[in-house]
């Protein structure tokens, strides 16, 4: 019997295994793929996200951003500007490959699966029925923690499929190009996608990509090759990769009983720009603090870790809906919305506030 199961190594899975395995705790982190392994993700992690890894990524970051260019509606644009970061690019495969590693050398055990079964839990802990090497096989812990992503099984078999879960989609892609440093950053509102295309540039090529803010948004190949066409005059398109990012339209569903639901299998992604991997860490790292906290508590049959980890979500839950209220905005009015952040006061007060680490609330509410 283990103290925790972890199901998902991206970066909720791994911190939380990676805190709980340097506090002394067995913890079996599992995931169908074996790592390294390809993620669709651009990679981009704002200053508030990389504070929160628990170890230093410094040696992953492939570009330190200071200015973001954005495109508006009709293809004028606007740039802006930091002294500090407002962003690091990052590959996944590296940086989750890192981060197991980081988590297995604290002490978690990690293994590879075929499938998740079955899923149940009783006042003492929880137990996991999976397939592996085409085997079944049954695990214990007093504690699960479901960081599977967007279409989390966990989350499905723990009833969790009429939650108010939103799936995103997200298309990108590699484009080869020569002197990748000469491109900025860049978020292009100016498409007719109910959505934005991004440009991320790597060190000799550009990450590309398409997020739309509605679950049946229409993204293809076919439009991400126009538009690296349009952009860098290539249509060649490497490693292109889809995926939804989960957010979620109200009440939040971060788990039951003995179960916690993390990052995206918690719809934790913001809805704006379809930042995930904060949230990952920032429930990660509550998660393992809230089972941490009721194993000090010893009431063995307790749901103290799920109402510490309700209670500690408060601060996120918050911002989130500041993130769908100004999507609904931005996506509704792209135009008029764009026009009045393009203004000095506004996106002066974004990029400090994005640079120097703040939440969302913390830049637009500063009382
Ligand atoms: C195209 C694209 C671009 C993005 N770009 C950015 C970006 O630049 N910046 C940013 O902040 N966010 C970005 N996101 C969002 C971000 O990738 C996610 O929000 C983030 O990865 C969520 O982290 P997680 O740990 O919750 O889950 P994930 O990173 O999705 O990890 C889940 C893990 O669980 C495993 N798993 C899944 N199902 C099972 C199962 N049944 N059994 C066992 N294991 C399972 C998977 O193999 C995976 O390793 C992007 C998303 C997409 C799709």
């Amino acid at each position: 019997m283990y103290d925790v199961i972890i199901v998902g190594a991206g970066p909720a899975g791994t911190t939380a295994g990676y805190l709980l395995g340097r506090s002394g705790f067995s913890v079996l982190v599992l995931d169908r793929k074996n790592f390294p392994r390809k993620k669709a993700c651009a990679g981009g992690i704002t200053p508030k996200a990389i504070e929160l890894f628990p170890f230093d990524i410094s040696g992953l970051v492939r570009r330190v951003c200071r200015e973001v260019k954005i495109v508006r509606p009709g293809r004028s644009f606007f740039v802006v500007k930091a002294k500090t970061p407002l962003c690091y690019i990052t590959k996944r495969m590296e940086l989750d490959a890192y981060s197991l590693g980081k988590a297995v050398q604290a002490g978690c055990c990690f293994k590879k699966i075929d499938k998740i079964i079955r899923l149940d839990q009783d006042d003492q802990g929880v137990s996991l029925t999976l397939s592996c090497e085409g085997k079944t096989d049954f695990i214990r812990a007093g504690y699960l923690i479901g960081a599977d992503g967007a279409n989390s099984k966990i989350r499905r078999l723990i009833g969790g499929q009429k939650s108010c879960i939103v799936k995103l989609p997200a298309l990108e892609a590699d484009v080869p190009v020569k002197n990748a440093e000469f491109y900025k950053m860049t978020f292009d509102f100016s498409r007719d996608i109910n959505g934005y295309y991004w440009i991320f540039p790597r060190k000799n090529h550009v990450n590309i990509g398409m997020f739309s803010a509605r679950p049946n948004g229409t993204m293809n190949r076919a439009l991400l090759k126009k538009y690296a066409r349009e952009q860098f005059g290539t249509d060649i398109l490497t490693d292109v990769k889809g995926y939804p990012i989960a957010t979620s339209s109200g009440r939040m569903h971060i788990g039951a009983g003995r179960v916690l639901l993390t990052g995206d299998a918690a719809g934790l992604a913001e809805p704006l720009l379809g930042e995930g991997i904060y949230s990952a860490l920032k429930s990660g790292i509550l998660s393992a603090r809230a089972i941490k906290y009721a194993a000090g508590q010893h009431v063995p049959a307790s749901f103290e870790a799920f109402h510490r980890y309700r209670q500690s979500l408060g601060g996120m839950s918050l911002d989130l809906r500041l993130y769908r209220l100004c999507a609904s905005i931005l996506y509704t009015f792209p135009r008029w919305s764009l026009a009045v952040g393009s203004s000095n006061v506004l996106h002066n007060r974004f990029s400090r506030g994005y640079a120097g680490g703040k939440t969302l609330h913390e830049i637009l509410i500063p009382f």
